[in-house]
């Protein structure tokens, strides 16, 4: 049996005296349940409001103990039999029962939660004559209880803080989740300020909240930061109502806050993730409009962010290659399939990159399609490779087909003469055989060049150029190559400096062949000039030998690339020089195998400095 709190306002005892006094007509028009029933139970006497709450008129002198149609434990489902409820229980005791709870059902069948409160009625003689019952509804009161209990049940269990404080910012509640994130137990926050949470730097943000709420406005996901017991910051989300009072009146404010500091963490990775990225990331709804470019696209396209949405992103890609880089996305997004393609894009008007972009759909938690999410990958580099690979493709064979067709030429003319072969005829032809021969014999030599070249280049790609180190004397094979050299050019003079006096180790051949290209190209690079210099000198245990010639020279940008595979300088005096762009990849490629470095220092039109290092102290390798 449930116990009830509420205390009619005047008891039942006092009633009976004042009806008594006062007289029916009091009685029947109080607003409160009344009736009466002899000491036998029948009732004598019964008022409008107990008639509206029963829902029913019972028979005076039939009805016994109770007007009800039918009554029930406070549970509402177990019956009660008339005989067990409180006025029987008064009539038969002889004393007030003023703790118990009824449930009584009308006829039309609503039901309704009584506190009934029956005293007994003595004659002078202190016999019990009957008993008055006052029955008070508290139907309403315990639905508001049964609310408030659910609600403190939700309070209580939620994960969020849940904590109101009074319009001066004292705490008036605060939940488990409140202690569980911040720290302080309830005891240690109810009645005090909310600032004890707050940050000093965030201090003001609290007249403003508490501004905005007696004007009875709500706060939504206001993101924010909260101090805990410990000193540590947590990331808040807080949601701030008005609490009102009947009148409607601002009496405080409910606060709920979300921890987001977990969010924030993964926010603030993702972002990072994402900004870095040294590819492009983009997402899109199920239309395909976009809704998001990380910060790497934004760099590349230099369009800002508001302006890429839907399908803003494509003023970035160049006129030509629009319609195939849409569509091929439409088509895609169609069948939900992934997509790639390929496509130029502008900065402020110019085309500046290549790129390839992939995406495939993303799925939401419960599997449905939610859009496309890809990346943008810039293959600039690998598209200007690829160029100059075609162009030195196009280059190698029309600088293979040159000497062939030289030879061809040659070799005809040598069989003519031969066919027409005698004493004398020879003795006339003789200058022409030496010449041809001279000439095929070069132009074999190029050929070999350009093959051996091609050759190491592909060693080189396949990890298979191999070294075979012994000790050698620099500065003799110095003196050798440049004996080579003297023979392939009579405009230029080679003046050898050679300060260097010792061994290193490595393959002969493979420097040999680095000191050759360096030397061929100060020739073939400084047609005007008359000399070319190489110093050999010894500098704390590495040799270095220097190249210097005073031709064409080569512009800083041009410096930092030559180097690179298929890498020629494009301008109009290069293009007259023959080459594969790949002698001083290959020399470069030679030089760091030996744990050297080779550089230039050039000017243009002022020649050019190669330099190499090579350590003097390596140990035989292979
Ligand atoms: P190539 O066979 O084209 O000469 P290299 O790899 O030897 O190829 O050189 C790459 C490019 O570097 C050349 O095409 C040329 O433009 C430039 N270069 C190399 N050496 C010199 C030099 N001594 N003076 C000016 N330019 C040079």
């Amino acid at each position: 049996m449930s116990e009830i709190a509420v205390t009619p306002p005047i008891s039942p005892n006092h009633l009976s005296i004042a009806f008594d006094a006062l007289g029916l007509d009091v009685f029947e028009n109080i607003p409160a349940a009344l009736y009466t029933c002899d000491s036998s139970g029948r009732i004598t006497m019964y008022n409008k409001a107990a008639v509206e709450l029963w829902g029913r008129t019972p028979q005076i002198g039939k009805d016994l103990w109770c007007g009800s149609w039918k009554i029930f434990h406070p549970d509402g489902i177990t019956p009660m039999d008339f005989d067990e409820c409180p006025m029987a229980i008064t009539l038969r005791e002889g004393r007030p029962v003023t703790d118990r709870e009824i449930v009584i059902e009308r006829p039309d069948g609503t039901l309704r939660n009584i506190h009934p409160n029956p005293v007994p009625l003595f004659d002078k003689a202190g016999n019990i004559k009957g008993a008055l019952n006052m029955l008070v509804d508290i139907t309403d009161k315990k639905l508001a209880d049964e609310k408030l209990a659910r609600l403190a049940a939700i309070v209580m269990s939620s994960d969020d803080a849940i904590v109101s404080k009074s319009l001066d910012g004292i705490v008036t509640s605060w939940n488990d989740a409140a202690e569980r994130i911040f720290g302080y137990k309830s005891d240690e926050m109810i009645g005090q300020p909310i600032t004890k949470i707050i940050p000093e730097s965030r201090l003001e943000e609290e007249p403003k909240l508490l501004k905005q709420l007696r004007q009875g406005e709500r706060v939504e996901h206001f993101e924010t930061q909260r101090r805990t017991k410990e000193g540590k910051m947590r990331d808040v989300s807080l949601s701030v109502s008005p609490i009102r009072d009947k009148f409607e009146k601002v009496i405080g404010a409910s606060k709920i806050a979300r921890d987001i500091t977990d969010q924030k963490i993964n926010e603030l990775m993702l972002k990072t993730i994402s900004s870095v990225s040294p590819v492009a990331l983009w997402m899109t709804d199920t239309n395909g409009n976009n809704i998001f470019v990380n910060d790497t696209w934004l760099t590349w396209t230099g369009i800002p962010l508001e302006n890429q949405k839907g399908k803003g992103w494509m003023d970035a890609v160049i006129p030509e290659d629009k319609e195939d880089a849409y569509e091929k996305f439409k088509v895609a997004l169609s069948r939900k399939e992934n997509y790639s393609t390929k496509f130029r894009i502008l900065k402020n008007g110019e085309q500046v990159r290549w790129c390839f972009t992939e995406g495939s759909p993303y799925f939401d938690r419960n599997g449905e399609f939610a859009g496309y999410a890809g990346s943008v990958t810039d293959i600039t580099a690998m598209k200007k490779l690829e160029d100059r690979k075609d162009d030195f493709i196009k280059m190698a064979s029309h600088e293979l087909k040159t000497p062939i067709t030289s030879i061809k030429g040659y070799v005809q003319l040598l069989q003519a003469i031969y066919a027409e072969m005698n004493e004398e005829k020879f003795k006339s032809s003789r200058q022409t055989v030496k010449t041809s021969l001279h000439t095929i014999s070069k132009q074999v030599n190029k050929l070999t060049r350009l093959v051996s070249e091609l050759l190491d280049l592909s060693r080189i790609e396949s990890g298979r150029l191999e070294l075979h180190k012994k000790e050698f004397d620099l500065g003799d094979l110095v003196e050798e190559t440049v004996q080579d050299i003297r023979l392939t050019t009579s405009r230029h003079a080679i003046i050898v400096h050679n300060d260097f006096e010792g061994l290193i180790n490595g393959d002969k051949d493979r420097i040999g062949q680095v000191l050759t290209n360096l030397l061929a190209n100060a020739v073939k690079y400084s047609p005007d000039a008359d000399h070319i210099e190489i110093k050999v000198s010894c500098q704390a245990n590495t040799a270095i030998v220097k190249i210097q010639d005073f031709g064409i020279g080569i512009e800083p940008e041009d410096q930092v690339r030559i180097f690179e595979r298929f890498y020629r300088v494009e301008g109009k005096s290069e293009q007259t020089f023959p080459g594969f762009g790949i002698g001083l990849f290959i020399a470069n490629e030679i030089v760091q195998r030996h744990q050297g470095t080779i550089s230039v220092e050039s000017k243009k039109g002022n020649g050019s400095v190669f330099t190499i290092v090579l350590p003097t102290n390596l140990r035989s390798q292979s």
